[in-house]
């Protein structure tokens, strides 16, 4: 039953979550997590033993970066067609194929079209759609308030600090499209981000002359692919600046490639000397990770959550709303029920950037508000995340209520940043496809395109 048959609910299916029938969010489903052998049911992995799939040298050299290696892991699984439609998905993606053994054996392969981990990491042709009118590449205008390259500061007292531009896995949605990922066909000449230390040094020097930045993003990339040596290195300078209170190592592995924590010990080792220099330095340092979904939290996860609690390493979460993946009710309660029960802190849950190639992918802002009611009170309000929208233009996070309009037939919110770039609007748009065929018509005409940003705008757009 559709609990709010006035928004359009997308097809994600809590058939595809494990748990007793009950998991309706009701009961206690969240902590049944996945412990068998899983992966075996996959062809190209029915010989691998517990022990070689938890250790994080497998699962990084058995990435799969290619439709041919697909077709050899997933064999006769699937049909042709299949493979077919992931090839010609891939030559209209903005992110390269990069997808770990643990992620690929997570995927129901009885039925892998509408299933939430395939729709976040392998393309299909079949289900893309155009992107919306609005969107520009760096969306988010990352590069527009970057001094120098790799940083982005918008925020008086935080910034980002993107040390290197590869990760473990390559996700379809990425909002850093724009530098992460490779150059593909749909997105030639990106940024280049490499792990450098002539560059590194220019970033330290800006955050070091800056007094008022307290607050500094590690990420990327993803801070799993820095040598153990290197993230050391950083945490030390970083924590070495009188003015630098606060970093987040930010790394979406914990989801993609857990194994690295539990085998990884050098890794590992230079993550807890990160945390525990900065204990002694009376300042503060947490991981920022990234679940989207609750079937991605298995007893791996578990394990590795395991071993961060026993060294005291905190860790939050940012969840991408995804369209098809975790926009139903009872499947973001069972997420965020899933991760405080393996005590990783749900922070945020982010609407979706308007980012190449993931159109599909977004909700409007009226589907997002309304799962937040699900979510908010069904558990500790500390384990509650926020819902947040990253405005277009640079406007920065605002909370998804805090609009000063929304007009959900035009799909145009508009949002005010006082504290960022006071004098300003900014804006945030649904996708077309929610719109009824009056206002997708009137998307599709310029005149008409501008007349609506113009209305919503008050005039002065
Ligand atoms: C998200 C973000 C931060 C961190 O914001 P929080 O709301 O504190 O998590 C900092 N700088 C930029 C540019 C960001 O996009
Ligand atoms: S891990 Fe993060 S930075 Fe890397 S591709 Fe995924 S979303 Fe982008």
């Amino acid at each position: 039953m559709n609990p709010f048959p006035d928004i359009e609910l997308s097809g994600a299916k809590l058939s595809a979550v494990p748990g007793p029938a009950s998991a309706g969010g009701e009961g206690e489903s969240h902590r049944d997590l996945q412990r068998d052998d899983f992966w075996r049911e996959v062809p190209g992995y029915a010989g691998v033993s517990a022990l070689e799939f938890r250790s994080h040298l497998f699962q990084q050299r058995n990435a799969v970066t290619n439709v041919r290696q697909l077709r050899e892991v997933v064999g006769n699984r699937v049909p042709d067609s299949f493979y077919e439609d992931v090839a010609a998905g891939l030559a209209h993606a903005p992110m390269a194929l990069r997808i770990s053994p643990y992620l690929l054996a997570l995927v129901d392969w009885s039925d892998p079209v509408p299933d939430q981990i395939r729709t976040q990491f392998l393309p299909l042709r079949s289900r893309q759609v155009p992107d919306h009118p609005m969107l520009r590449f760096d969306s988010l205008n990352e590069q527009e308030d970057s001094p120098v390259p790799g940083v982005t500061h918008r925020y008086r007292d935080k910034a980002l600090f993107l040390p290197l531009d590869s990760c473990p896995v390559y996700c379809r949605f990425c909002t850093r499209s724009y530098a992460v990922g490779g150059d593909v066909e749909a997105a030639p000449e990106k940024l280049r981000l490499h792990a450098n230390h002539a560059r590194w040094e220019k970033a330290f020097e800006y955050i070091q002359s800056r007094p008022e930045l307290e607050d500094i993003v590690v990420s990327g990339g993803d801070t799993f692919n820095l040598k153990p040596e290197h993230l050391k290195a950083i945490g030390d300078r970083l924590l070495g600046m009188p003015n630098v209170r606060r970093l987040r190592i930010a790394t979406k592995g914990l989801c993609v490639l857990p194994q690295k924590i539990l085998t990884d010990e050098a890794w590992l080792d230079a993550l807890t000397h990160v945390v525990e220099s900065s204990r002694r330095m009376h300042k503060d340092v947490a991981v920022h990770t990234h679940f989207n979904h609750p079937r991605e939290i298995t007893g791996i996860t578990e394990d590795a959550m395991a071993r961060l609690t026993e060294r005291g390493i905190l860790v939050r979460c940012q969840t991408v709303l995804q369209r098809g993946v975790n926009d139903e009710p009872r499947v973001m309660q069972l997420h965020v029920r899933r991760l405080g029960y393996v005590n990783v802190h749900p922070y945020y849950v982010y609407f979706h950037d308007m980012v190449p190639g993931v159109e599909d992918l977004r909700t409007t802002l009226g589907a997002g508000l309304a799962l937040e009611k699900w979510v908010r009170g069904h558990t500790a309000g500390f384990n509650t995340p926020a819902f947040v929208v990253d405005t277009l233009g640079g406007g920065g996070k605002r909370d998804a209520h805090s609009f000063e309009q929304y007009n959900p037939a035009t799909g145009i919110a508009v949002f005010t940043s006082p504290g960022v770039k006071p004098g300003r609007k900014f804006l945030y748009f649904d996708p077309l496809s929610a719109l009824d065929p009056e206002h997708q018509w009137r998307w599709s005409q310029p005149g008409e395109r501008r007349a609506m940003v113009e209305e919503a705008l008050g005039g002065d757009a």
